[in-house]
């Protein structure tokens, strides 16, 4: 009989254990408000390693291209695992294996993924040209992104039944470009400071030349439902650049920079990107962008941004193709130039349009209090204020 209580309270025993564990398992970054520690939030990031498997990617004179952006990939989400707290980072492939380019975008989605990033290596027909890039998803007329773009699309012929899986989507022509959703759209401010952070990183830490933050339609970009972004690390075709992208130290200090990238959006996303509006030299034109902006404390304006640029432009007409509602933006080291300014969503989408023809890579961003304000969640604040 003693025994038998014994083991009772032994079996309580082990099943309050078992809570407990539960419970710290499955909230690993809640905790209780008594104890007054500041709720973190769990991030998931996923690293998507560009071809594998029976898609070899672009190919240099030594390597592959698919065995480039797998070395990358393992030691960026290594760095991202040991110095980000509250992280957990999900890679499409972890080995040489085959996965369909629709499902890499998939696993982010499922995932519930905060970042999706996508690495690959480049190539163009010429020896000389050299250089990294990070792209983000968006509509581009250019035929060189365009190129880029289909490069990197072009694996769908290798799966069965492409045209049906895929939509009737045809990497090769331009107009399939045109179908893809906007999904992305509403991210693209986030992706493009993460891209920016990634391209600052590879110029001013790793030495890299700097190719920009472009934007194309790639379809790997196309359907996630976070910020996401495809780096091009650098040419496969460019002897010198093989050689470092094939290098232990090369493939450390491209990884080191994608995570410091990543480890630097996520601490702004926390505390909220601050952004000094840029003084005119016109007084009158400075004190309109300020009071315009501050007059409305709290409020949500939208406006279209249609260039960024490393370099300072003197906003004037001419500089804007005729524009002069231009307002500046200084941040990631780089300066945005956004038209119009309407408090309506629907206002600024359709200037957007309007404005198409000049700017096709132009898009909408959400600025509150004197700060650009993720566009999804601007929405969101709209909405909610809109149901009061
Ligand atoms: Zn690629």
């Amino acid at each position: 009989m003693s025994t038998g209580i014994k083991n009772g309270k032994h079996h309580t025993f082990n099943i309050y254990i078992v809570i407990l564990f539960f419970l710290f398992i499955t909230s690993p970054t809640s905790s209780s408000p008594a104890n007054g520690i500041k709720e973190e939030k769990h991030r998931v990031i996923v690293i998507d390693a560009g071809h594998g498997g029976k898609d070899p990617g672009a190919l240099g004179s030594i390597s592959r291209e698919s065995d480039i952006n797998l070395a990358i990939a393992l030691k960026t989400g290594e760095y991202i695992q040991q110095n980000i707290k509250n992280v957990t980072v999900i890679y499409t492939r972890k080995d040489d294996s085959t996965v369909e380019l629709r499902d890499r975008p998939k696993i982010a989605n499922k995932a519930n993924a905060d970042l999706f990033i996508s690495i690959h290596t480049n190539s163009i027909n010429s020896k000389k040209v050299m250089g990294a890039e990070t792209w983000i998803m968006g509509y581009s007329k250019d035929q060189q992104n365009l190129e880029v773009a289909m490069k990197e699309n072009e694996v769908i012929y290798l799966e069965k039944d492409y045209s049906t899986k895929y939509g009737g989507f045809d990497p090769k022509s331009s107009e399939s470009f045109i179908m893809f959703s906007t999904t992305q759209k509403v991210f693209q401010e986030e992706s493009t400071d993460l891209a920016s952070k990634i391209q600052t990183e590879f110029r001013e830490r790793v030495n890299r030349s700097d190719r920009d933050v472009k934007q194309a339609g790639f379809w790997v970009l196309y359907n996630t439902k976070m910020p996401s972004v495809l780096v091009e690390t650098g040419f496969i075709t460019n002897p010198a650049e093989e050689k470092y992208l094939n290098s232990k130290e090369g493939q450390d200090y491209l990884a080191s920079a994608i995570f410091r990238a990543c480890r630097d959006y996520l601490n702004e996303i926390e505390s909220k990107s601050s952004i000094s509006w840029e003084k005119n030299q016109d007084t009158a034109q400075k004190n309109d962008t300020i009071t315009r902006v501050n007059s409305q404390t709290g409020e949500i304006l939208f406006m279209v941004q249609v260039t960024t640029s490393v370099s300072k432009t003197e906003i004037k007409p001419e500089n804007f193709k005729g524009l002069s509602d231009i307002t500046e933006i200084f941040t990631q080291n780089r300066y945005k130039y956004a038209a119009g300014n309407f408090p309506d969503y629907s206002e600024a989408v359709n200037y957007r349009k309007k404005i198409d023809t000049i700017y096709p890579d132009a898009f909408v961003i959400a600025v509150k209090d004197n700060k650009i304000l993720p566009l999804h969640q601007a929405l969101e604040q709209k909405r909610k204020t809109q149901k009061n």
